[in-house]
């Protein structure tokens, strides 16, 4: 049974936090480094839905993308909802190890196992690190699609691919253009438009693009592309959450490998818990805006 500080030095080793973001929290929140661990739980969010999945497997160890504190605290009082993770956590002898941007950047990273998720052929990263002579870490990864397909088609892909949330895909393009590449970014990507423009992809796949950046990146393409719009790369905006669950398979599968090497004998499990904060989503009425407006009679349960 490999002791805590054996399988975080393992997880360092894929993941190294020098590697992460200056602005980062990654590392050990909370665990004894002397501690066995039999079983690992990986996630995205350290909620307290996940944390009370850990304590019912029985969990020696939590592993998630996200920080608790990226900020810091003076407080882990339980009164506060991070300090009653980290009580309930520290009652249940559970670490807490998170690898965020360091993950983000890595080889494999989280890019690459949303593109593995979409089944979608890797050519290199979208933000090469410069202090990767083999070129294959950094952020986001621009990928090629085996058969081109619509952007209708890579759409679907997407929404069977990644797990169902409430806030399901949203695209913006013409759903017949035809898509070869696409540059993917789990989690928000809304800052990556410009390296996305370079790279010349038919598809940018990310989360959390926000009004005036989206719209910004596409009006500027069109401009370029003096109103083609086949030049101008479509957006495909999934839930950040979903975006970087299909990481969180991959991260168990790699520490899988390691146990397995040093005969560890570690139980790896992966949380499917949907911790996307958005729990309900409404598709708006497609009626023309200049249509008349429904009379409030017809809306059901309005008042008459
Ligand atoms: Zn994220």
């Amino acid at each position: 049974m490999p002791a805590q500080s054996e399988v975080i030095a393992a997880l360092d080793a894929l993941w190294p936090p020098g590697r992460a973001e200056q602005w980062d929290a990654v590392g050990t929140v909370c665990g004894d480094p002397d501690a066995e661990v039999r079983r690992v739980l990986f996630a995205v969010d350290p909620v307290r839905e996940v944390v009370d999945e850990a304590v019912e497997l029985g969990a020696d160890l939590l592993v998630t993308h996200h920080p608790l504190y990226l900020r810091g605290t003076t407080t882990v009082a339980a009164s506060t909802f991070k300090g009653r993770v980290v009580h309930t956590l520290i009652k249940h002898d559970i670490g807490l190890h998170v690898a965020h941007t360091n993950a983000d950047r890595a080889d494999p990273g989280v890019s690459d196992a949303l593109a593995g998720a979409l089944d979608l052929r890797v050519t290199g990263p979208l933000v090469p690190d410069p202090d990767d002579p083999a070129g294959r870490r950094g952020l986001g990864r621009i990928c090629e699609l085996d058969e081109p397909e619509t952007l209708a088609g890579f759409t679907a892909r997407a929404a069977a691919a990644l797990p169902a949330t409430a806030q399901g895909i949203r695209v913006a393009g013409d759903p017949g253009r035809t898509v070869r590449t696409v540059a993917v970014c789990g989690g928000s990507g809304d800052s990556l438009f410009d390296d996305v423009r370079r790279a010349g992809v038919d598809v940018y796949l990310t989360a959390d693009l926000r009004h005036h950046p989206a719209s910004e990146a596409r009006e500027q393409a069109r401009a370029r592309a003096a109103g083609a719009d086949a030049a101008v790369p479509a957006l495909v905006d999934a839930a950040h959450w979903a975006t970087e669950w299909p990481w969180t398979e991959q991260a168990a599968a790699q520490l899988d490998e390691i146990s397995d090497r040093h005969g560890w004998n570690l139980r790896t499990h992966v949380s499917r818990a949907v911790t996307d904060p958005w729990t309900a989503h409404a598709a708006s009425d497609t009626r023309p805006a200049d249509a008349p407006p429904t009379p409030i009679t017809d809306i059901p349960g309005a008042p008459n």
